[in-house]
């Protein structure tokens, strides 16, 4: 028989931000640890083509896959949940489908006709569904962004409600995932909001298969009995998804441990085989009970008001903690505050300073001064993007004294401009996906600690950045002791930089974060906190 890509498709419902990217990226995990081959995708209503314009404050992270396109963060809990790398083709924005359809408008592919939103838009949606079936592909889940009931979600709920009406029933299910609210007052959970939700998806023609709700306390019986009467679901298939107790990595468990997986499968008309989560729970078990207890770390950013903007670097912080058998506690500090505050009482008593990525000058100088307080205190010091760059500005500053150094990004008239534009963007005018971005290759030095730290000579790092070392100013640096012990072949750029006599200080041009798995620490990560745990001890 020909090979048929299943599909799944992952509404929400009531409210925004239920964990809808997790609760796909937990399925996709228990599927693949059933021995199926499963992509993942998310649909986002929004008009921007890619959330790369975006402020972390409206948006959170930018997550950056491999082939070099911004997207959404909920591609790096698909990441970090299963071995699945993302692409292209696992986020379409409503900018980028409506961007094709009027290029192709313009190009003359509608020729003679009015082009509209019912079928060209939903056609194109489709289309870019389809983008992941493939031989070799057993499964393909969808996660529409947004929330029933929102106009701009309209054509992609059009879309999957055709496009499962196309490959039949055995082969496409919906799973809706809502909110079961406990109301204080009354002291009861109630059903109503998730019923009105099932009730505007089936006045468009969805009648969700799988309702997922999250709530607060399990649901009881009644609850259960309720939701599947009104919503048309079968009993077994009203599954609720309480607030995790520890961590996200424990969603999964709870799933399989009510058969989500299993009735999935046989929704689909698929084999149940044995599932495989042996190396997981153990990873679970280890981060909820560390042997070696809990380090501190502190990280110095511009967006710490917003939990999303460092997802991918507090999600690598766990790993590098379970790398290690130890808890890591972040300490998350306002690099303004350093500015206006000092170091000395923000950063008291951590083992460990992890200054992130950023773009724009506001708090660079609070930067500065965490990196000066890291490195004359011999406290491990993890630059990342941004972060490395303010390592290169304050060594040149403070070390070389070279006075007024800095990233022509804040300063352009810079006497100093140790990072500076690179070639390539001089002439770049468009800010839409114009970054050095995706997957790049970069030589390490031997004797170095990334060389130590990877194991290996050579290595491929994803990067989101216009501006680099400038390498005029490589030898007074390197005279001075700073040691450049990653660079990328193409181009000689500085990827790494560290301080020899310091017991642990890096800082990289790319981003290691989004690389790091729950299974698998970035190699980077797990030094930094087999560092910081050395530094408490002292
Ligand atoms: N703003 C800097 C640049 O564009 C750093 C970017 C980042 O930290 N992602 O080079």
């Amino acid at each position: 028989m020909a090979h048929v890509t299943k599909h799944i498709f992952v509404t929400g419902g009531v409210v925004s931000s239920l964990g809808k990217g997790l609760t796909s990226a937990a399925i996709a995990l228990l599927l693949e640890r059933r021995g199926y081959r499963v992509r993942l995708q998310k649909m986002d209503p929004y008009l921007n083509v890619d959330p790369g314009t975006m402020s972390p404050y409206q948006h959170g992270e930018v997550y950056v896959t491999e082939d070099g396109t911004e997207t959404d963060l909920d591609l790096g809990h698909y990441e970090r949940f299963t071995g699945i790398p993302c692409s292209r083709a696992s986020n379409f924005t409503t900018g980028r489908i409506y961007s094709a359809v009027i290029s192709r408008e313009r190009a003359g592919g509608y020729l003679g006709k009015t082009v509209q939103v019912i079928p060209h838009v939903t056609d194109e949606i489709k289309k870019a569904i389809r983008e992941l079936d493939a031989a070799d592909v057993d499964i393909v889940i969808t996660e529409v962004g947004g929330t029933a009931g929102d106009i701009e979600s309209l054509p992609y709920l059009e879309a999957i409600r055709q496009f499962r009406q196309e490959i039949g029933r055995d082969n496409g299910l919906f799973i809706h995932i809502t909110l079961v609210p406990f109301i204080k007052a009354a002291g009861e959970l109630k059903t109503k909001p998730s019923q009105q939700s099932v009730g505007i998806l089936r006045t468009i023609g969805i009648v969700p298969d799988i309702l997922i709700c999250r709530c607060e306390q399990p649901m009881n019986e009644e609850h259960k009995d309720k939701l599947a009467l009104f919503c048309n679901v079968d009993r077994e298939l009203v599954i609720d998804e309480p607030d995790v107790e520890n961590s996200i990595y424990e969603v999964p468990i709870d799933l399989a441990r009510q058969d989500l997986d299993v009735y999935i499968l046989e929704k689909l008309a698929l084999h149940v085989n044995s599932l495989d989560l042996k190396q997981w729970k153990a990873m679970v078990r280890t981060l909820i009970a560390p042997r070696r207890g809990e380090v501190e770390i502190a990280v110095v950013g511009k967006y710490i008001s917003l939990r999303d903007a460092y997802k991918s670097i507090y999600e690598a912080l766990t790993h590098g903690g379970i790398a290690n058998n130890c808890r890591v506690k972040v300490r998350m500090i306002e690099s303004e505050a350093i500015q206006d505050q000092g170091p000395a009482r923000l950063l008291a008593g951590v083992a460990g300073i992890l200054v992130p990525g950023g773009f724009g000058d506001r708090g660079i100088e609070g930067m500065l001064r965490t990196v000066q307080y890291a490195r004359t205190r011999g406290i491990p010091f993890f630059g990342i993007c941004l972060g490395m760059q303010c390592a290169v500005i304050e060594f040149a500053r403070n070390v070389c004294k070279l006075g007024g150094a800095n990233s022509t990004e804040f300063d352009k008239d810079s006497p100093a401009p140790v990072i500076d534009l690179m070639e390539e963007q001089q002439r770049v005018r468009d800010l839409g996906g114009t970054m050095r971005l995706g997957s790049y290759p970069c030589t390490l030095a031997e004797g170095t600690l990334a060389r130590k730290s990877y194991g290996a000579a050579r290595i491929r790092e994803r990067h989101r950045h216009r501006y680099e070392f400038n390498n005029a100013f490589r030898a007074k640096l390197e005279g001075r002791g700073m040691r450049f012990s990653g660079i990328c072949p193409e181009g000689e750029l500085v990827e790494i930089v560290e301080l020899p006599k310091h017991p642990w200080f890096l800082g990289c041009q790319f981003h290691p974060e989004f690389q790091s798995t729950p299974l698998k620490a970035h190699p980077l990560f797990r030094a930094f906190i087999g560092a910081a745990l050395k530094k408490r001890k002292r």
